[in-house]
């Protein structure tokens, strides 16, 4: 049985003013049996966690640099993020990918990186339009998986979130329907079983890209989506609160 997550990205949004509203508002909801995170900027990671002590909600970092420590001006390594109060770490997110040049090696050692340290990373994954009107779409998502499945681990695998995240629907208000994203997430879970059959069963696929209060029990009522990663909504306390009580 897989705990829904709903994973909340504030990416370069947000304050320490919403940081409280979050607190206010989570310390009082009723949810349903569903984890929630927020992936807050890195400097509101401490004051989110001190903040959200007495709430269900965790907190998780958008990113992280492969090394423990060194001359990289302006990075953040894993265990700063650790020590800070994150559990989790989003690797290989399309705006990470696209902006910042990062290629699946440099997303593979992000993902290892985080283990090593004993955060969870969330690896997003996910096609473009042109990848999509291609009919590439399966190719392009499975071989982002496989890049880094394919170098863990068993005992590492089993440690990874995989946020399917179609580039299309990023931010641009338009929706996977819930069979295109249904179709993705079993054609990942299958491949998973390619590797071992438990992995498959027990690993969380976490649908991102315009998720909303009107559109989430649709998503997560899907057999193999088990969570949100959910980033403009993320924003509106009320709008995320509605998506987590949609889970469960
Ligand atoms: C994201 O940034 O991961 C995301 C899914 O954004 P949005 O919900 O705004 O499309």
């Amino acid at each position: 049985m897989r705990t829904a997550l709903i994973a909340g990205n504030w990416k370069m949004n947000g304050s320490l003013a919403l940081v409280e509203d979050f607190a206010r508002t989570f310390a009082e909801a009723r949810l349903p049996a569903v984890e929630v995170a927020l992936m807050v900027p890195a400097p509101y990671l401490d004051a989110a966690r001190r903040a959200f002590d007495d709430t269900p909600l965790a907190v998780g970092a958008q990113t992280l640099h492969p090394e423990a420590k060194g001359a990289f001006t302006g990075e953040v390594s894993g265990d700063m993020l650790i020590e800070s109060g994150a559990r989790y770490v989003l690797v290989g997110h399309s705006e990470r990918r696209n902006l910042f040049h990062e290629d699946d090696a440099a997303v593979l050692a992000r993902v290892r990186a985080a283990l090593t340290v004993g955060l969870t990373p969330i690896l997003c994954v996910g096609e473009s339009l042109e990848e999509r009107e291609a009919e590439r779409t399966e190719a392009v998502v499975l071989g982002q998986v496989m890049a880094v499945f394919d170098a863990l681990e068993p005992d590492e695998r089993v440690r990874v979130i995989i946020a399917y995240e179609p580039v299309w629907a990023i931010g641009t208000g338009r929706t996977a329907t819930p069979e295109q994203a249904q179709a993705v997430h079993a054609a990942i879970r299958a491949r998973l079983g390619e590797y071992d059959a438990t992995l498959a069963e027990d690993l969380r696929l976490l649908y991102g890209g315009s998720m909303k209060a009107a559109n989430a029990t649709e998503l997560l009522t899907q057999p193999d989506i088990d969570g949100g990663l959910v980033g403009g909504a993320s924003l509106q306390v009320d709008d995320f609160l509605a998506i987590c009580q949609s889970a469960g």
